[in-house]
C-alpha cells in the first residue's frame, strides 16, 4: 500500500520511501516529565501511534524511538527561564529524580489507557550524556561552537541551510530580535549546547564535561539519542508544530553540522489541540489531563476516538460537548459490534470483495495523509451496508480497528445478568408447572398472566420454563 505525508521540509504531500527496504525509522519527541501530560500533547502521541499502526498496517517494519526528556528543558524553548524539572523539585519539594520517575510512569499510564504502542526504545537524556558530549566534540572539532560566559554554544552562522524547515528569514528576524537576555551570544537564534554556568542555584543534576561540570542543552538530547537508536540519517522525525521553529530547527543544525549529511528525510508535524480560549498549555497552570477526563466521566478510548475525528494537521477545539458527541459515537459503535456479535458470533475468516472494498477504501484514506476522519466515515458507511454480513463485518472492523486503536476486537455481547427470583413470584410459577402437568391450561394462562403483570417473563423451552425479569 502506497503511503503519503505532508513533509514539512518541501509543504507538500509526498510518497514515502523508506531509506531501508520495508523498514520505518521513525523518532517522535518525547514529554519533558516536570508534570502530568495534558491532553493537548496526548494528542500529538495519538497521531504520532496511528502513524506507526498505518505503516504497521501496510507491512512495514517500524522501528520508534522516542526521548524522555529528565534534564535540560527550560521553561522556554530559547534557552530562556529556569530549567522545568528543577522548578518542578522546588514547588513540589520532592527531588529531581523522583519527579522524572513519577511524571514518566504517569506519562506512559495515560499512553497505555489511550491505547498507544509503546516506542520501541524510550531512552531518558539523563542515561545519555556521554553521546551528547560526544556530539558537542564533534561539533566543535568541526568549528561550529564557541565558548562565552563558561556555556558552549551552537553557532548559527556557520551553518548555512539554518532554519530552513522553518523557513524563517534570517535577515528579518536579526534586525527584529528583541535583545537577547543571553549576551554571550554572538547571534540571538544561537542557542545552548552546554551549560556550565547555571542560573540556578542548588542544580542537583550536573556531570563532568571538557567544559566543566554541567548539564546539557535541551535541543542535543534529540540528536544525539536519534543518532545513536536509528543511524545518522533515518526516515521520519515528528512532534507537535510548536517545534518547528526552534527545537527541530536546532536539531537539524547540530545534526547536519556535525554528520554533514541529511538527517531526516521526512518531518511530520501535528497540529494543536486548543480549548475555547486558546492554545492549551501546562505553564498556564490549569490544564486538562486524562485524568480529569475519566473524572468527568469518560473513558479514556473517547478521548482517542475525538482525537480520530480530527484531522492531525488541523488544530482541533476541545470541549466537553465534542467530548459527549465523541463518547455517544464510540458506545454507539460498541453496540453495533455487540448486535453483530449476536448475530455471527465470531468474525468471517475471509472478506467477499463488496466488504474488501470497504477496507480497501478505509486504508486508502490513513495512507492518504493519515485521513483518520475519512477512515471512520468509511467504516461508519460498511455498518450501514446491509448488504454485508454480519461475520464480514466483524472481520473488517477488527482489521480497521489495527489502525484506529479503539479495542474493537475486545468488545463482547453483554452477559445477562443472572436474576433473584422472589419467593411469591417462584411460587407462582411452580403452580402453573403443577396446572400444567393436570392440563389445567386455563388456570396456567391465568399465572402467566399475574407473573408477567409483576415483570417478569416466562419461557417454556425443552429444559423447563425459564423466568427473566422484563427490562
Ligand atoms: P512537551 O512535554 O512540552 O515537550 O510536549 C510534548 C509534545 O506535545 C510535543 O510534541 C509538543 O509539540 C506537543 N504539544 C504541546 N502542546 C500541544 C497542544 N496543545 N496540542 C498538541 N500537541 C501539543
Ligand atoms: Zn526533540
Amino acid at each position: 500500500m502506497r503511503i503519503s505525508l505532508h513533509n514539512t521540509l518541501s509543504r507538500t504531500v509526498e510518497t514515502f520511501e523508506p531509506l531501508e527496504r520495508n523498514l520505518v525509522r521513525m523518532y517522535c519527541c518525547g514529554p519533558t516529565v516536570y508534570n502530568y501530560a495534558h491532553i493537548g500533547n496526548l494528542r500529538t502521541y495519538v497521531f504520532e501511534d496511528l502513524l506507526r499502526r498505518t505503516f504497521e498496517f501496510s507491512g512495514f517494519d517500524v522501528k520508534h524511538v522516542m526521548n524522555v526528556t529528565d534534564v535540560g528543558h527550560l521553561t522556554d524553548d530559547g534557552d530562556d527561564g529556569e530549567d522545568k524539572m528543577v522548578k518542578s523539585s522546588k514547588e513540589s519539594g520532592r527531588d529531581v529524580y523522583e519527579i522524572a520517575r513519577l511524571y514518566t510512569d504517569a506519562f506512559f499510564a495515560d499512553t497505555d489507557e489511550l491505547n498507544i504502542l509503546r516506542p520501541h526504545i524510550a531512552c531518558r537524556a539523563t542515561e545519555h550524556i556521554g553521546d551528547m558530549i560526544a556530539l558537542i566534540k564533534r561539533l566543535e572539532e568541526k568549528g561550529h561552537t564557541y565558548v562565552a560566559g563558561g556555556n558552549v554554544y551552537f553557532s548559527i552562522d556557520t551553518f548555512s541551510r539554518y532554519g530552513e524547515l522553518a523557513r524563517l528569514n534570517l535577515d528579518e528576524l536579526q534586525s527584529g530580535a528583541r535583545i537577547d537576555v543571553d549576551r554571550n551570544k554572538r547571534n540571538p537564534k544561537d542557542f545552548v549546547l552546554w551549560f556550565t554556568k547555571s542560573k540556578f542555584e542548588n542544580q542537583v543534576m550536573l556531570w563532568d564535561s571538557p567544559w566543566g561540570k554541567g548539564y546539557p542543552g535541551w535541543h542535543i538530547e534529540c540528536s544525539a539519542m536519534s543518532m545513536k537508536y536509528l543511524g545518522e540519517s533515518f526516515d521520519i522525525h515528528c512532534g507537535g508544530i510548536d517545534h518547528i521553529p526552534v527545537h527541530h530547527t536546532n536539531e537539524i543544525a547540530q545534526s547536519e553540522a556535525a554528520t554533514g549529511k541529511q538527517w531526516v528525510r521526512y518531518w511530520i508535524h501535528g497540529e494543536f489541540l486548543i480549548n475555547e480560549t486558546g492554545k492549551m498549555s501546562k505553564s498556564k497552570g490549569e490544564f486538562l489531563t486524562l485524568s480529569v477526563l475519566k473524572s468527568e466521566g469518560f473513558d479514556a478510548l473517547d478521548y482517542r476516538y475525538f482525537c480520530l475525528g480530527g484531522h492531525y494537521r488541523s488544530q482541533l477545539v476541545f470541549s466537553w460537548k465534542s467530548m459527549e458527541s465523541a463518547k455517544s459515537a464510540r458506545r454507539n459503535l460498541i453496540r453495533q459490534i455487540q448486535r453483530l456479535l449476536g448475530e455471527a458470533q465470531h468474525p468471517a475468516e475471509t472478506l467477499s470483495e463488496a466488504a474488501q472494498s470497504y477496507l480497501t477504501m478505509f486504508a486508502e484514506h490513513l495512507g492518504n495523509d493519515l485521513n483518520a476522519p475519512r477512515g471512520l466515515a468509511t467504516l461508519w458507511d460498511l455498518l450501514k451496508d446491509s448488504a454485508i454480513p454480519a461475520d464480514e463485518k466483524l472481520l473488517c472492523l477488527y482489521r480497521m480497528d489495527e489502525i484506529l486503536g479503539l479495542s474493537l476486537a475486545s468488545v463482547e455481547v453483554p452477559k445477562e445478568e443472572p436474576v433473584s427470583i422472589p419467593a411469591e413470584i417462584q411460587q407462582l410459577v411452580d403452580e402453573r408447572i403443577e396446572a400444567k402437568r393436570e392440563k389445567n391450561y386455563h388456570r396456567a394462562d391465568e399465572l402467566r398472566a399475574i407473573v408477567e403483570q409483576a415483570g417478569y417473563r416466562l419461557t417454556d423451552t425443552s429444559n423447563g420454563t425459564v423466568v427473566s425479569k422484563n427490562v
